[in-house]
């Protein structure tokens, strides 16, 4: 056990640690995932890897990851992402949000490289509400739900991120939690194999803001309830309809397609054009 806990030291800012993340927060569980999924990989190096993170409690993983980082403006990752992706083909760039950084102040910037399909793995810490900046509703707050701005519970429907990526053209969609953390690596190393956009849903527990508001127990009972109503894809598209009701949610692979990636078209319409591609 000891040996393989040391084998992630290497992907660490060592200085940078400990992090600021509250005691319990899964925000640590889905960034080590990221780790055992670049490990993995037969191609990714520290010198080849760049991590973009966008502004939130999840987007502070970027800062502990020792690659080359950069931790940039709310809402952005994916711009910047984009522009090292079409400046740097050959750099394997993996972007890491939150559900308000991707989908509310970001959620154009996400429609838009899902549409794209431009060659990024893109991890969403989904812990369904706003932890930093004090616990305001996200746009995956679920509808009951309680927040410091719906004391009474949400009622707004949430986004399901991972249906929206689908339906923008994303080419590769998963969901996994941090309870399912070998589950959950796995599906970024999936991800991170797929030439185009690969978008990764990391259910996570925020126990200080969520957890506290809405009576979730303990980082262990938050990550009970991931396993309790976490069900595998194949098991879930067998489910009747009524079973589906609740908080019961799909985990697994949801979209594995093959579509040529930006970049590689943009390539080809330079050298049609007589140009000399770098
Ligand atoms: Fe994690 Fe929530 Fe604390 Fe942010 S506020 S570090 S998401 S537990």
């Amino acid at each position: 056990m000891e040996m393989a806990e040391r084998s992630y030291e290497k992907f660490f800012r060592q200085h940078r640690l400990p992090h600021m993340w509250c005691p319990g927060c899964g925000n640590g569980i889905a960034m080590k995932a990221i780790v055992m999924a670049i490990e993995k990989h037969p191609e990714l190096t520290a010198d080849n890897t760049v991590i973009v993170s966008g502004i939130g409690c999840s987007s502070r993983a970027s800062g502990y990851m020792d690659f080359d980082t950069l931790h940039t403006a709310h809402g952005r990752a994916l711009p910047f992402a984009t522009g090292i992706k079409m400046a740097r083909p050959d750099l394997h760039v993996i972007v890491i949000t939150g559900d308000g950084d991707c989908t509310a102040i970001g959620g154009n910037h996400f429609i838009h490289s899902c549409r794209r399909n431009i060659d990024l793995t893109a991890i969403l810490f989904n812990n369904s509400i706003y932890g930093m900046t004090g616990g305001q509703t996200s746009p995956m707050t679920p509808m009951g739900k309680k927040a410091t701005t719906t004391p009474y519970g949400s009622v707004a429907r949430p986004l399901d991120p991972s249906a929206l990526a689908k339906a923008a053209g994303a080419t590769y969609v998963a969901r996994s939690t941090a309870y399912h953390v070998h589950h959950l690596a796995k599906m970024i190393e999936q991800g991170l194999n797929n030439k185009g956009f690969s978008f990764i849903e990391a259910i996570v527990q925020c126990p200080t803001a969520y957890g506290r508001k809405n009576k979730m127990g303990t980082p262990a009972d938050m990550l009970a309830w991931m396993r309790d109503n976490a069900v595998m894809k194949e098991a879930w598209d067998k489910l009747p309809e009524e079973k589906k009701q609740g908080e019961k949610f799909p985990i697994g692979v949801f979209l594995d397609s093959r579509y040529v990636d930006y970049a590689t078209a943009y390539n080809d319409v330079i050298r049609a054009a007589g140009g000399e591609v770098k």
